[in-house]
């Protein structure tokens, strides 16, 4: 690396997708981004955004076959900004990896070895751990040279006590088969619990943060003094609060009695819990925006997605509850992703009538939009309740850099 390289691309890559970020650390400045989506199909399409110049976006459409080809096309656009991966200022490509199993408990300088331990992980994270490996081996052999890091999903949970991690199952089985509670989401959750005390103006180690993690996928997390202790996705991302298409937490034995009484095949149970469950399991939309547009539409098909609502909303407070217990002491409330940043009225319904746990919105302040991390409790509340936009990116970049310019 020479000493002017001080850009990172961060590459994202899921089964069909491509997404990517170039950053130059120097400045945090983002200078460019996009996504490739459907890749395999006829219909793949790229976007790509130059940052650095202000252009707009550049869309092309045509048959993308597969995450080569992707990022040759990626690496293309970038040349065309002069950005290209060839550049001496590159320095790095930081790759989210979403499961790391116990052995990442940090990013990691990805060489022959740690590829295969990340191959050795499909097992338990199935449907992301592949598409992952496809974009590290590709990025690998478009730049053999250029340092690659991987950073997990997984990481930054490692730190929780063997008793929060375990599942009350015999020890040998689980042992067996890596079964336990890994968690996911964890590069945002260690990002906003940072953040959240930096806008308290304290030092990470001084506070204890409920990080509420709510997208289309959705996780909370118990972090105290910077360490997480506990968080609610388990050995897949399925556990835990209801999501925008996951039923989350649920009696195991509704899975024997699907296949056992209704008949279902194992495939049509992962689907259905995974796919059909949730918030579009329950009113039809899983997009926020459209559920609260159709309660206050009302009639019965708002009684619909009010339901659903409230299931959602009662989970989040079940979870607020118990990890209120689990730390102690709760110095801040954080929401965010795209519900978490975006739904006022899902962040005042998931603290009303939490007052005697020192937890309440301001109406005011809730009402705020912006793309700052910011309080919405009132003055002088015992727990401050902040909304912190996420940023994946910047934490894979910052970690990524943190690691080859050391
Ligand atoms: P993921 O990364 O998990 O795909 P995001 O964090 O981008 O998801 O969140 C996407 C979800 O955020 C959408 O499905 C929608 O429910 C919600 N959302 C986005 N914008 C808004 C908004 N303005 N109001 C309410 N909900 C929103």
């Amino acid at each position: 690396m020479t000493a002017t390289a001080t850009r990172v691309l961060v590459l994202n890559s899921g089964s069909s997708s491509l997404k990517y970020q170039l950053l130059d650390m120097h400045d945090g400045a983002r200078l460019a981004a996009g996504l490739v989506e459907r890749i395999g199909e006829e219909t793949s399409r790229l976007a790509h955004t130059p940052l650095a110049t202000g252009g707009d976006t550049r869309e092309t459409e045509g048959p993308i076959a597969d995450h080569t080809t992707a990022l040759k096309a990626v690496a293309a656009e970038l040349a065309a900004d002069g950005l290209g991966l060839d550049s001496p200022q590159l320095a790095a490509i930081g790759h989210r990896v979403v499961h790391g199993g116990l052995q990442f408990t940090e990013p990691t300088v990805i060489d022959d070895a740690v590829l295969t331990e990340i191959e050795r992980l499909v097992p338990v994270a199935p449907l992301h751990n592949p598409a992952n490996i496809t974009g590290i081996r590709t990025a690998r052999a478009l730049r053999p040279d250029l340092p690659q890091v991987a950073v997990f999903d997984t990481a930054f949970h490692t730190t929780m006590p063997e008793y929060a991690a375990r599942y009350a199952i015999d020890v040998a089985t689980a042992d067996a088969h890596r079964i336990r509670r890994y968690g996911f989401h964890g590069t945002s959750h260690a990002y906003v619990s940072r953040r959240t005390a930096a806008l308290l103006g304290k030092d990470p180690s001084e506070v204890n943060v409920i990080v509420l993690h709510l997208g289309n996928g959705a996780s909370a997390s118990a972090v105290a003094g910077g360490r997480c202790v506990d968080t609610s996705m388990g050995l897949t991302p399925l556990e835990g609060l209801v999501m925008g298409t996951r039923s989350g937490d649920i009696d195991p034995a509704v899975t024997f009695h699907l296949k056992r009484v209704a008949g279902m095949s194992e495939d049509e149970v992962d689907e259905l819990l995974n796919k059909k469950s949730g918030l579009i399991g329950l009113c039809g939309d899983n997009d926020m925006r459209e559920i609260r547009r159709r309660i206050d539409a009302g009639g019965e098909d708002g009684a619909r997605a009010q339901l659903a609502f409230d299931i959602y909303i009662h989970r989040l407070k079940k979870y607020l509850g118990a990890y209120t217990a689990v730390l102690g002491r709760v110095d801040a409330v954080a929401f965010t992703a795209g519900v978490g940043e975006n739904a006022a009225p899902v962040r005042a319904a998931a603290l009303a009538g939490l007052e005697q746990l020192g937890m309440a919105v301001d109406e005011d302040r809730n009402a705020v939009r912006s793309d700052e991390p910011r309080l919405i409790s009132p003055e002088g509340s015992r727990v401050a309740v902040a909304v912190v936009p996420t940023d994946e990116e910047l934490e894979i970049a910052q970690q990524t850099y943190a690691l080859v310019s050391a």
